[in-house]
């Protein structure tokens, strides 16, 4: 034997003692990560919630602070009686107001009667009910549902003394569905002295109680092993109001970092897939632990950013 070729051999025996001397080697072969538009569980068009007053229990805008625009055929008489139900909205519950314009606003106001495909929203079910108003944006977050736009329409003439249909129509347009109680704003048959009744300002102030921010979670995984090698498959998704920036993944195994992935962008509503094969493993792994985090770090919890998986006990 030629003495470069027993320097090699020598070389190989080291290198596979150094190599079995790691606990871990890592060898991802594939690592893919893809998006898609979350479902999350309870599906948009699934059996309504019972004791919701709203079209789907828990819809609201993002931000308790909304911006409001005026078709500009709205004549003086519509825009005081709007302004004026506003304002008794502030008063009496968390949200804001403020004017904008069209495409910066949350609550479109047509004073007109609007054309037929104003009516029907992208996922195919009428939230606005026609001739009046109502979400016509909205992403199903499982616990609640965010409303990205809302329109009502006021081309009817309020016969009362204090605004009814501008205040029941933006009621419409921040979720509310009618009520079977004949003193309240949102009964279908309009009485001039039906108010804002507790249950709406109530809910109102409940369903804003968590700050308009982004919230991470971690929702499924499966973990499968091999020979000296680990399988895995984690679905993080984003339940928030607000886009996710920069979200990493770490997996930890018995302690040991064996994995970091950056995720990029998690936008409200979707949710990302990341399936890991033959991540190579020299010794059985008991447990393993994934953390997922954005970079802008306010939640409106940390507790669901955590999952622990015990594989052998
Ligand atoms: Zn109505």
């Amino acid at each position: 034997m030629e003495k470069g070729d027993l320097i090699f051999i020598v070389l190989i025996i080291l290198l596979l003692f150094l190599s079995s001397s790691l606990i871990f080697v890592n060898l991802i072969l594939s690592d893919d990560s893809k998006e898609e538009k979350a479902t999350f569980f309870g599906n948009i068009s699934g059996s309504p919630v019972l004791n919701s007053i709203q079209f789907y229990p828990n819809m609201r805008f993002a931000n308790p602070e909304l911006k409001y625009w005026f078709e500009p055929s709205c004549n003086l008489k519509k825009i005081e009686e709007v302004t004026e139900s506003l304002s008794l909205l502030s008063e009496e519950t968390v949200l804001e107001f403020m004017p904008s314009n069209e495409n910066s606003s949350d609550i479109l106001i047509f004073c007109s009667e609007m054309p037929d495909e104003e009516v029907a929203i992208s996922q195919g079910e009428k939230y606005f009910i026609a001739g009046e108003g109502g979400p016509t944006e909205l992403i199903n977050l499982t616990r609640s549902y965010l409303i990205l736009k809302g329109k009502i329409s006021l081309f009817r003439d309020d016969k009362c003394k204090t605004p009814h249909l501008a205040l029941h129509e933006l009621l419409h347009a921040l979720g509310f569905d009618h009520n079977n109680n004949p003193e309240s704003i949102m009964y279908p048959v309009t009485d001039c002295d039906q108010t804002l009744d507790s249950s709406i300002i109530d809910t109102i102030n409940e369903i804003y109680k968590d700050p308009p921010l982004q919230d991470l979670a971690m929702e499924k995984i499966s973990i499968s092993e091999g020979a000296y090698r680990l399988y895995y498959s984690v679905s993080v998704a984003n339940y928030g109001y607000l886009d996710s920036q920069n979200v990493s993944l770490t997996v930890f195994a018995d302690n040991e970092k064996i994995g970091e992935y950056n995720l990029g962008e998690i936008k409200v509503g979707v949710r990302k897939i990341i399936d890991v094969k033959n991540l190579k493993i020299f010794q059985s792994v008991k447990n393993l632990k994934f953390i997922v985090l954005s970079e802008k770090g306010k939640e409106i919890t940390l507790e669901n950013n955590f999952a622990e998986i015990t594989i052998h006990s």
